[in-house]
Order: C-alpha cells, then sequence, then structure tokens
C-alpha cells in the first residue's frame, strides 16, 4: 500500500487512484522566460522520482506537464529584447527541454504548452460565466472568489481573513483593480494591450490568465478527477487553490483526487534569490557536476523537506555515488574471475538475504511518501555489506551468483530512483583475457581490462596510420573473438562489449 502526504487533508492517507493500475498526474511546468534554475530543478527531479517508483511499483502513469509559454514575464522580456514574446517563448522552452533531459529527467507522457490550447481555456471561461462563477469586464473576465463556498480550503485559508489582507494593500494605493467586484476576484481572460500577444475571444481581442491554463490543460489531457496534482510549495496558494476553484466549479466535479507539494531549495541556508546574488541556474550547476550527484543531493532530502544546497553537498552525494560505483566495479570484476570451486570466505546465502531485504527496506520506504532519503539508506546498506563479503576477494562461480544477486538490486533501485550509473562503469564487465591479449599485440604491461582495450584501440589506429594492415586486423579479430563490437566513427574507433 502507497502512502503520500496530501497537501489538502494536510495528512498521509492510502493512494487509491481512480482506476485500478493507472495513475494520472499533472505537475505544473515552467513559464519559460529564462533558463530554470536548480529551485524550479529540485521540484521537477522529486516528481520524477515520484513517477519512476510508480512505474515501478506497477502503474501504468500519464504524466502531463504544461508549458507557460504565454505570460507578463515573457511579454516583459520580449520588449526588452526587441524580440516577439513567440520567439523568447520557444527559445526557452528548447532550453528547458535540454535541461531537463541533461538533469536525467524523463520526458512528461504528454507536454501541452499553453498557447495552444486556448479553445480548451476559452470553453472553460464560458463554462464559469454561464454558472454564474465569473463575470465579465471590458473584455476582462473575473472569477469571484466567493462564489466558491469551498475557496481556501487547499491552502487551508479563510477568504475573510484574506480579505482584510486585501483591503490594507487597496488603501495604500497597491494597484488592486476596480475593475473587480471584490479585490480577491482573479482574472480567467486578460483584454489584449496593443502589441500584446492575443487571440480572438467572446470577450475580444485576449490571453488568458496563468492559473486557466493548467484547470483547461489537465482537464482535455487527463480528465476529471486526476489522481495526483503536483508542484513546489509556493504554488499551493494562490495557483492551486485558484486551478481547483475553477475546475470545480467549472465542471462540477472534484479536480484532483490528491495534491503533492515539494519543499523549497535554499543555498546554503538562505532562500535562493536573485536580490541575494545566490541564484544558480541548472546548467551552470551541470557544468561542473554530474547530473546524477545533483540527483543524489537532491534525493538525500524527503522532497517535501527544504533542500539546503551547497557546493560541498553537491561534493559529498558524489563521493558517495563513486563509493557506490567503485563497490559495483570490485564486485564485477570479482565475478569474471570467479573459478569453479574456489574456496572463498563468501556466504553467498546471507550476502542473497542482505539483497532481498534492501529491496524490501527500499519499498517500505517508499512506499511510505516516498522516503528517498530512507530508500537510499537501505541502498547504502547493501553496498556496506558487499563491500565487507568482497574483502576476501576470490570467489567461486556459485557465490559469484550471488555477489550479482547484490549488484543487480543496487543498479536496479539507483535506476528507479533515476540514478544512472557512469557509462564506463560496464567496461568492469570486460573479460579477462583482454588483458593477455593487449600484452600481446599492443605491449601492453598492465592489469587493468578498460586499459588494455585502449591499448588495443590505439595499437590498431597506429598500425593502420602505418598500413599495417594484417596488424590491424589482428587487433580487430581478436577484440571481436573476446565479444567486443567495433564501430567506426568520425571521432574514432568506438568499441562496447556484448559478452
Ligand atoms: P515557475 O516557473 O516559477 O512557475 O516554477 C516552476 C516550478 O518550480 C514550480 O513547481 C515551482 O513551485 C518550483 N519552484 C520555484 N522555485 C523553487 C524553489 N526555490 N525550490 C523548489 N521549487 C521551486
Ligand atoms: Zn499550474
Amino acid at each position: 500500500m502507497i502512502r503520500l502526504y496530501d497537501t489538502r487533508q494536510r495528512k498521509k492517507v492510502e493512494f487509491v487512484p481512480r482506476t485500478p493500475g493507472k495513475v494520472s498526474m499533472y505537475v505544473c511546468g515552467p513559464t519559460v522566460y529564462n533558463r530554470i534554475h536548480i529551485g524550479n530543478a529540485r521540484t521537477f527531479i522529486s516528481f520524477d522520482m515520484i513517477r519512476r517508483y510508480l512505474e515501478w511499483r506497477g502503474f501504468e502513469v500519464t504524466f502531463v506537464q504544461n508549458v507557460t509559454d504565454v505570460d507578463d514575464k515573457i511579454i516583459n522580456r520580449a520588449a526588452e529584447e526587441g524580440r516577439t514574446a513567440a520567439e523568447v517563448a520557444a527559445e526557452y522552452t528548447e532550453l528547458f527541454i535540454q535541461d531537463m533531459h541533461a538533469a536525467g529527467v524523463a520526458d512528461p507522457t504528454i507536454r501541452p504548452k499553453a498557447t495552444e490550447e486556448i479553445p480548451a481555456m476559452i470553453s472553460l471561461v464560458e463554462s464559469l460565466i454561464e454558472k454564474g462563477h465569473a463575470y465579465v469586464v471590458d473584455g476582462d473576465v473575473y472569477f469571484s472568489v466567493r462564489s466558491d463556498p469551498r475557496y481556501g480550503t487547499l491552502s487551508g485559508r479563510n477568504v475573510d481573513e484574506m480579505e482584510s489582507g486585501h483591503r490594507e494593500l487597496r488603501a495604500d494605493g497597491q494597484g488592486l483593480e476596480d475593475r473587480k467586484q471584490d479585490p480577491l476576484d482573479f482574472a480567467l481572460w486578460k483584454a489584449a494591450k496593443p502589441g500584446e500577444p492575443a487571440w480572438e475571444s467572446p470577450w475580444g481581442q485576449g490571453r488568458p490568465g496563468w492559473h486557466i491554463e493548467c484547470s483547461a490543460m489537465s482537464h482535455k489531457y487527463l480528465g476529471l478527477p486526476f489522481d495526483i496534482h503536483g508542484g513546489g510549495q509556493d504554488l499551493v496558494f494562490p495557483h492551486h487553490e485558484n486551478e481547483r476553484a475553477q475546475s470545480e466549479c467549472g465542471c462540477g466535479t472534484t479536480f484532483a483526487n490528491y495534491w503533492m507539494h515539494s519543499g523549497m531549495l535554499q543555498i546554503n541556508s538562505e532562500k535562493m534569490s536573485k536580490s541575494l546574488g545566490n541564484f544558480l541556474l541548472l546548467h551552470e550547476v551541470l557544468e561542473d557536476a554530474r547530473p546524477q550527484a545533483l540527483r543524489m543531493l537532491t534525493l538525500q532530502t524527503h522532497y517535501r523537506s527544504p533542500l539546503d544546497f551547497s557546493v560541498e553537498r553537491m561534493d559529498e552525494a558524489n563521493a558517495a555515488l563513486t563509493r557506490v560505483e567503485n563497490a559495483l566495479s570490485a564486485a564485477d570484476w570479482a565475478c569474471s574471475n570467479a573459478t569453479d570451486g574456489a574456496p572463498d570466505a563468501l556466504d553467498g546465502v546471507a550476502l542473497r538475504e542482505q539483497a532481498a531485504a534492501c529491496q524490501e527496506a527500499f519499498t517500505t520506504a517508499m512506499d511510505d511518501d516516498f522516503n528517498a532519503p530512507a530508500a537510499l539508506g537501505a541502498i547504502f546498506t547493501l553496498v556496506g555489506q558487499l563491500n565487507t563479503a568482497l574483502a576476501d576477494a576470490s570467489l567461486s562461480l556459485a557465490n559469484a551468483e550471488a555477489v550479482v544477486c547484490a549488484t543487480d538490486a543496487i543498479r536496479e533501485l539507483l535506476a528507479v530512483l533515476g540514478i544512472a550509473l557512469a557509462e564506463d562503469e560496464g567496461a568492469a564487465n570486460y573479460p579477462a583475457e583482454v588483458v593477455p591479449l593487449a600484452a600481446d599485440l599492443a605491449g601492453y604491461g598492465g592489469e587493468d581490462a578498460m586499459e588494455a582495450v585502449e591499448a588495443l584501440l590505439e595499437a590498431r589506429a597506429q598500425a593502420r596510420a602505418e598500413k599495417d594492415w594484417s596488424r590491424a586486423d589482428a587487433v580487430r579479430d581478436g577484440l571481436i573473438g573476446l565479444g567486443f563490437v567495433i564501430e567506426d566513427t568520425p571521432q574514432g574507433a568506438k568499441v562496447t562489449y556484448e559478452g
């Protein structure tokens, strides 16, 4: 049974999807007016982890994430740069997708763009007007907050307290438009100012408000109610409260059955903001660090807690990852050198039991509101047990199987969390015979299989340069004979081991 913390109910509850075996999720995407920062990345990585886990638990997940490609911030940036809003949005949408790929975040099942979904938004606004939840003022359309008796139930706010807050603002003259019937009301549709992006609507040329986008797109692609609505905690109010109000008033049904919110990322225990000068973009961080380390750091804190980012923590996360990789390489090496009946001190039965216990602890932790830090703890425990077991390295074939059982569990569970291990980690699987082959054909004097392959490739390149075809072929045939596949690319020979 999976339990998750539901923001609306303010407690952990059992997760029961709308349709058995299927999960529908909507996670608010970025407003594309600049590159995303590591705070945004924290939220997207958290929901990627949640989605991957649900898939691993056997659910078929439909994951929808919008791109907000029309918004004041985009329009302002376009004006500053003398470009159109569409150009600015297209550039940063592309860069957002690149950044997500670089961070190892899987693509959503559907990634709708607000500007391509205007008809669905218009029809939702029309139905809100029809049902008396919205009104038109000179080409603007506003949602009437007091027409929704449940307004405030998601964020735990009381409408009367909200209003007094706004009245103070109004007395200070902080620009609350007089066009609204009530200061709490918010825009569903905005009449276009000259030069702004605009679409034809029953209320004249205009553009959608931010909140209505998500209501229309989640309804269109998932149907109501869908299972999980997610985003960062800063979106609970007003964005998600408004999405909920619009959708439930407009469609007459529950909007999302569960609401999940990830905590905010801070830098060195301070809020991350441009004015404090501690603002880090994701692509800048990934210039100095590998994405797996960023994910390790991210998942070492529970997704709902504030996450403290620092360079030191990033280095620690990287070191933790390297310890796992080294343990796996050592285990793979020991397995490839295992011999039948070799005397060894390893207790294969115990190691298999430890691998099974790790799987169980991992699942228990993740079933409990996606407790990734505890799940990582279970993986690290098994890594420690594997290291201990391998301390006396020579392995019998029977115990090699127990070692493979442990390494498979470690790799699989890390992959569930979205931590893909370094690619050359696969080099640890190279057959030991490649070392004598390299000694023979490339004069290699070491013991390392990966270096041996490199030496062989160098020798082949040199032989080809010297037009010594028989030597070049001997190297190639030797590698192929051991199960390698050689591909000649413009960057040089690429070798993969197929076994
Ligand atoms: P935005 O483009 O500002 O709407 O943000 C996109 C996503 O990033 C939303 O889900 C936000 O809640 C989330 N987000 C923004 N800032 C932070 C932060 N400092 N830490 C965690 N998530 C954030
Ligand atoms: Zn949204």
